[in-house]
């Protein structure tokens, strides 16, 4: 038995989630008293495959096929069953990224596993139980789900287990596994970059603006701040609704889940559907004019004051800080 961890990488590097998943790999093959195995896809260099031995990964499956240059979902799905099935893996663990949810739901089934996507906690593990603790209703509750199969498949959501070093010396090994042509249904022949800016699903720090902003034109003041602190630009519905803001922008219910370390949101006034994508930021700050607003109700910080007053001021005092 062992423990199998998917790990992504963005033009051949690990991002800060994938050791976040790694490390919390690592934990739960602690917590089972086994080794910890990784399976990469795509073209990584060496030292990149090695840094993985400093989080934990034992062993390092190197998957560099051509036929999986771009994300083919059901083949990526096969190669990393076929993995679990090599290393005789019980637990498969992956990020509950864009990616990470599309997969696990399809290893699973390959597998006959269990699923908990969007975790948040280690498992607890006791006399034969095993139960992960995940968000509920698009982060407004939590659930413990308790897994009933042998074999189980976990999806961690981003910012959620701390990236910890526990080094070993982590062998390279290569795998090649068959792709089937029944897996390469598409071809993804082209990929456009929407923007270079950090991504929102993976943004440690985010500001946030809505409606209070009163026009696109005023945007600068947020670009200004998030720039300063290195953060992730996001907005409420109505925002990219009317065009202000580019759709990848906007979270809540019905747009991306985020949980950030920092969440500052600047003229939102804090509907539930809006809390329920971004309730579960670590430190929530909110700038807005309305004392009354119901954001401040799940505010760590609050600044009561105009948005156009206090952004500038915050950008100012943030470089001044910096320098
Ligand atoms: P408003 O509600 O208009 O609030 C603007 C805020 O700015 C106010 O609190 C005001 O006091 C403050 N303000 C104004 N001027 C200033 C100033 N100068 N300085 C500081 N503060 C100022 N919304 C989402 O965001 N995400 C979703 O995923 C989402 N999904 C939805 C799904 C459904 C089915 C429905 C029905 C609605 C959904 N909504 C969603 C919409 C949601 O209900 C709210 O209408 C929306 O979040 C409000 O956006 P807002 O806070 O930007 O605007």
């Amino acid at each position: 038995m062992s423990v199998l961890v998917y790990v992504e990488n963005a033009d051949g590097k690990f991002k800060k989630s994938t050791y976040e998943v790694v490390s919390y790999a690592k934990s739960v093959a602690v917590l089972l008293n086994t080794e910890l195995i990784a399976i990469s896809i795509g073209d990584v260099g060496k030292d990149e495959l090695t840094s993985l031995g400093k989080f934990g990964a034992a062993k390092v499956l190197n998957v560099n096929n051509d036929k999986l240059k771009s994300f083919v979902i059901q083949a990526y799905a096969s190669v990393i069953t076929n993995a679990a099935n090599k290393e005789n893996s019980d637990i498969l663990i992956l990020a509950n990224s864009f990616s990470g949810k599309g997969l696990a739901p399809r290893i699973a089934v390959k597998l006959q596993a269990g699923l908990a996507d969007s975790a948040v906690d280690l498992p607890k593990i006791e006399n034969n139980s095993f139960t992960v603790k995940k968000t509920a209703f698009s982060g407004k509750a939590f659930a413990m789900v308790e897994f009933n199969s042998a074999k189980k498949v976990i999806a961690l959501n981003p910012n959620s287990y701390q990236v910890n070093e526990s080094p070993v010396e982590a062998t390279i090994e290569d795998f090649n596994p068959e792709i089937n042509n029944s897996d390469l249904r598409i071809e993804v022949t082209n990929v456009v970059r929407a923007t270079d800016k950090i991504a929102l699903p993976d943004a440690e720090l985010v500001v946030s603006a809505g409606r209070g902003l009163k026009g696109p034109e005023n945007w600068n003041i947020i670009e200004e701040l998030a720039d300063v602190l290195g953060a992730a630009t996001a907005c409420s519905k109505p925002v990219s609704d009317a065009g202000w803001r580019p759709h990848e922008e906007h979270v809540g219910q019905t747009g991306i889940a985020v949980s950030p370390n920092l969440y500052i949101a600047v003229g939102i006034s804090g509907a539930i559907q809006h809390l329920a994508g971004v309730s579960s930021s670590k430190t929530i700050v909110v700038i807005n004019k309305d004392p009354e607003a119901p954001f401040f109700k799940v505010a760590d910080y609050g600044i009561v004051g105009d948005a156009f007053e206090v952004v500038p001021k915050l950008t100012e005092a943030i470089k001044a800080y910096k320098s």
